[in-house]
Parts: C-alpha cells; sequence; structure tokens
C-alpha cells in the first residue's frame, strides 16, 4: 500500500535525489513539503513543521533532508508526533543526539532509520559478499573531491557541526564499515583546518586493521570516490562511491537499484516490520578523528 511522507528541507540533495527516488516508487507518495523557502512544484507546501504535523495526521512518514545541525530539532518534533523518521546522512550533529533519537522513537514505537545513501551503492554489496571470507592485509580509502563544485556555496559545511570533508568522507566510512569483514579504530589522523574555518578541508587517516585513508575537499580535474581492499586472494578496487567493483582489474557484477531508490524500499520494509536501523560507525570514526587527530592550519578557504 502507498505510504504517505512529507520531505523536510528542500535544498540539494531533496530535489536531486529523494524527490525523483520517492515520484519513481510505487510505496510512497509525497504528500507535503516543509521548508522556509523551497518548495516542490504540485505539492502542498509549508513552512513550519509543528503545523504540517498538527495538519496532516495522515502522512506518517517523514524524511530529514536538512543539515546536520537542524535536525535533531525536527526529528524530535516528528517523532513525538507519531510519525517515522528517516535521516540524511550524518544522521546528526553529535552522537549523543542521534542516540537519544534512537531511545525517543523506540519509546514512541516508530522507526528511525539513519540513512547512509553511499552504502546503497549498488557495488558495496557484491563487495561486502567477496570479502567476507578473505583476510584483508591492507585497505586505502582515496576520497578526493571539489568542494566548490558539489557544496557550492554551502557555508554549513564549514561551520560547526558541517564536518568539512568529513561530510562526503563520511560516505566513504559508511562503505568500509559495511564491507570490511573485521571492525576497526582510529589509531592516529592529521586534519587540515583552513585558517578561516572551523571544520576540516583535508584528512589522512589510520586505523588498526592496516586501513588508511586520504580525504581531501580542494581536489580539482578528476574526482576520486575510490575505496581499495588487499587480500589474500586478491584485489578489490570500489570505485566511483560504490558503484564499480573490480577483483584484480577485472569488472563484476552488481545491483541495479540506485542508492536513494534503494534507502526509499529499505524504508519501506523497516516501517512494514516495524524496525529501526541505526548504525552510526561511520560517525563514530568521525567523531574519533575529531578526538584524537592533529590539527595543522592551511589557508585560508573562499567559496
Ligand atoms: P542544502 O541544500 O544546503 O540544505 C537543504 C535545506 O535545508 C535548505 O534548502 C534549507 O531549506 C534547509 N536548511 C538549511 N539550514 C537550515 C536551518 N538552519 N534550519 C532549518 N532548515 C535549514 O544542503 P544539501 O546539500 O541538500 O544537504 C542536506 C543534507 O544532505 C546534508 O546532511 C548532506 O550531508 C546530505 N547530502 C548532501 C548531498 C549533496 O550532494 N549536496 C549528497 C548526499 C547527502 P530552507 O531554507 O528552505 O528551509
Amino acid at each position: 500500500m502507498t505510504k504517505k511522507i512529507a520531505l523536510v528541507g528542500i535544498g540539494k540533495i531533496a530535489v536531486d535525489q529523494h524527490v525523483p527516488a520517492i515520484n519513481g516508487s510505487d510505496d510512497w507518495e509525497l504528500a507535503a513539503t516543509v521548508s522556509r523557502s523551497g518548495s516542490v512544484d504540485g505539492i502542498p507546501a509549508f513552512t513550519d513543521i509543528d503545523a504540517m504535523l498538527a495538519d496532516r495526521r495522515d502522512i506518517s512518514v517523514i524524511s530529514l533532508c536538512l543539515p546536520p545541525v537542524p535536525r535533531f530539532a525536527y526529528a524530535a518534533k516528528a517523532i513525538a508526533a507519531g510519525r517515522h523518521v528517516m535521516l540524511e546522512k550524518p544522521p546528526g550533529a553529535t552522537l549523543a543526539e542521534v542516540h537519544e533519537l534512537d531511545r525517543m522513537a523506540k519509546d514512541a514505537g516508530v522507526t528511525l532509520f539513519a540513512t547512509w545513501h553511499s552504502r546503497a551503492a549498488k557495488a558495496v554489496q557484491p563487495a561486502r559478499a567477496w570479502l567476507a571470507d578473505k583476510t584483508v592485509t591492507a585497505a586505502h580509502i582515496n576520497w578526493k573531491e571539489d568542494v566548490r563544485k558539489w557544496h557550492p556555496g554551502q557555508e554549513w559545511v564549514f561551520e560547526p557541526g558541517g564536518m568539512g570533508v568529513f561530510d562526503p568522507g563520511i560516505n566513504a566510512l559508511s562503505i568500509i564499515t559495511e564491507i570490511l569483514p573485521f571492525e576497526m579504530h582510529l589509531k592516529h589522523a592529521t586534519l587540515e583546518f583552513p585558517e578561516n574555518r572551523d571544520t576540516p578541508i583535508a584528512a589522512q587517516m589510520q586505523w588498526s586493521g592496516n586501513v588508511s585513508g586520504d580525504f581531501d575537499w580542494r581536489q580539482t580535474g578528476p574526482q576520486s570516490w575510490d575505496i581499495r581492499v588487499e587480500t589474500d586472494a586478491g584485489v578489490l578496487d570500489l570505485t566511483d562511491g560504490g558503484t564499480r567493483l573490480k577483483i584484480d582489474g577485472k569488472e563484476q557484477d552488481t545491483g541495479d537499484l540506485g542508492e536513494y531508490p534503494a534507502l526509499y524500499q529499505r524504508m519501506s520494509e523497516l516501517v512494514a516490520t516495524s524496525q529501526s536501523d541505526v548504525d552510526l560507525r561511520p560517525m563514530v570514526h568521525v567523531a574519533d578523528a575529531l578526538t584524537l587527530g592533529k590539527r595543522v592550519i592551511v589557508d585560508a578557504f573562499h567559496f
């Protein structure tokens, strides 16, 4: 049966991914939006979450596409009003916030889904399956993109809670925590902070298990969203943000569902089975980097 859903925070990702994924699914009907300035053609638009929750009791699921800092207050209101909630990544500004939402959702008997869109990329599960019985000898994340291209003018990414380069970097962490057949923990990190910003623009990380990562937001030219895993039985390359898989250089079959359609399909299953899905491991690694990392100051950054 089709479920009515409201999208909150009509910005870049809502328009680029959430609206097409909802419209392309038989499970969902986009029934309202909440945004101070954004809207979707033909869909009832609210500027206030309280008004939407009060007026539209027929809408049972709320998908929050806001940046992480304002998200907690919206999620808490939706859960308190008995709605199921989907969170964009990263699921909150702090870990404690998300633990609290998880407890609130359990008490209210509603579903909370902390989504990781890159984990839903079509080559991630095939990579996980291949690695399951291998001995991993080393793994490396190479996640380098141009912040001016992907976050044009989005000042919030450099404000406290915006996570800087870990806003995209957490996508790599959501993949590596899914595919490796062991848990890793951070051993050391170097974080590069522009002298005029509150969040890092680059990071070099070293975890246990001989896992390392280079994250950089100053990349121009070719962009890299790649993970290489070396094992006793060959080398796995998961490239293009988890959408392509090669084993020893040979291209492998992948799934065919896109990331956001897969997330909405999963949300449909979670609601139908009264479950939640809140895996905070990717965010733990970011928090650990900000706790343990050595900080170096680099050139000022301006959009
Ligand atoms: P965005 O366009 O800057 O923001 C989304 C919307 O949130 C804005 O249009 C704004 O709508 C609302 N908003 C912003 N600050 C707010 C505040 N303080 N209080 C209430 N509403 C606020 O950001 P985005 O790129 O869509 O990213 C949103 C989330 O999606 C982030 O967590 C990001 O990591 C994730 N994400 C982004 C991408 C991407 O490529 N950009 C990809 C995957 C995931 P109104 O001003 O109209 O209220």
